[in-house]
């Protein structure tokens, strides 16, 4: 895990650096509470162990701020202190903090802390993982890829580079579960989404809407580019080739489009949708297995 230690005093950071790393750690620097809470913000450790007493700002009130600041809700904040009054550990929690150590501090305990960390971590990703991708092809969820969506939106306009949007929709889907079984309907999304993959930038991102429904957003393509790479995931999926117990199934998709307006203020990751989902209707009234720009 990439662990953060924040502490004054050189000895201090050298001897924990030292520990952590000797745990089999990556160690973050920061010689004050404002370096701090920068590098938590900029590299985001999976924990941090913070200094109470510190210039700039105090341990207390870098817990404060990293727990305010979505990128750092969930960083495992260990505080430290020399002082033994009660009543530190219960103001630590308080402000955020899930642990406390207490100075000065023994390789056993840091240990001890850390195992903990790092389990709670472990959870936090795990759950993570669960809550935005799909069980059945390992890629975005609904849910997921629309807030990936709005923070694509957001960067194309900053940087006014062109965004496409692809909507796509198995072709009579229904026919393969109803002939084949709901396990060749499974194999089949999944194949879909492999062929799809192979034939999709890394920057690209693709998600599973519902069913066998999948949306993707293509940075730095307008609307000729968005038709180009429709078709040849068009293409991709008419090769597939899927096998499912002996059978040959064949599989096609229609694909429905849309460049977003991004000089158009209005312009929401739900309205590009609502084309694409046009574009793909007609898509389907026109005979399937077709791209069509909405
Ligand atoms: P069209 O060409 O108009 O898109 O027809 P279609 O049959 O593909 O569309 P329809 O919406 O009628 O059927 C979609 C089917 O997808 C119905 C549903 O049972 C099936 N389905 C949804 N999710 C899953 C899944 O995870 N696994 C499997 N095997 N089937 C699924
Ligand atoms: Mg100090
Ligand atoms: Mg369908
Ligand atoms: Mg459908």
């Amino acid at each position: 895990m990439r662990i953060l230690i924040a502490d004054d005093t050189v000895l201090m950071r050298s001897m924990l650096s030292e520990m952590a790393e000797s745990f089999g750690h990556t160690v973050i620097l920061a010689k004050d509470g404002a370096e701090a809470l920068e590098k938590a913000w900029s590299e985001a450790p999976d924990i941090a162990i913070i200094d109470w007493e510190m210039p700039r700002m105090a341990g207390i009130e870098v817990c404060w701020h990293l727990r305010a600041d979505p990128r750092t809700a969930y960083t495992h904040l260990i505080l430290m202190t020399a002082g033994d009054e009660p009543w530190r550990e219960l103001k630590a929690l308080d402000c955020g903090a899930d642990d406390f150590l207490h100075k000065p501090i023994n390789a056993a305990h840091l240990k001890a802390r850390l195992t903990a960390g790092v389990r709670i971590r472990a959870m936090h990703e795990q759950l993570l993982h669960l809550a935005l991708t799909d069980g059945l092809t390992g890629i975005l969820n609904r849910r997921a890829f629309l807030d990936r969506a709005d923070q694509e939106l957001a960067r194309a306009r900053r940087t006014k580079r062109p965004l496409g949007l692809v909507m796509a929709d198995i072709d009579h889907f229904k026919r393969i579960n109803d002939t084949h079984g709901h396990a060749a309907g499974d194999a089949a999304l999944k194949r879909f989404v492999t062929g799809c993959k192979l034939n999709l930038r890394v920057s690209d991102v693709l998600g599973r809407l519902g069913g066998e429904e999948f949306a993707i957003l293509l940075p730095e393509s307008g609307r000729a580019g968005c038709v180009i790479t429709a078709e040849r995931l068009r293409k991709a999926v008419e090769r597939l080739d899927l096998e499912f117990e002996g059978v040959r199934i064949p599989i096609t998709a229609s694909f429905g489009i849309t460049a977003l307006a991004l000089d158009d203020a209005g312009e929401s990751i739900t309205g590009a949708l609502q084309r694409a989902d046009h574009a793909l209707y007609k898509a389907k009234e026109d005979g399937r297995n077709r791209v069509e720009l909405g």
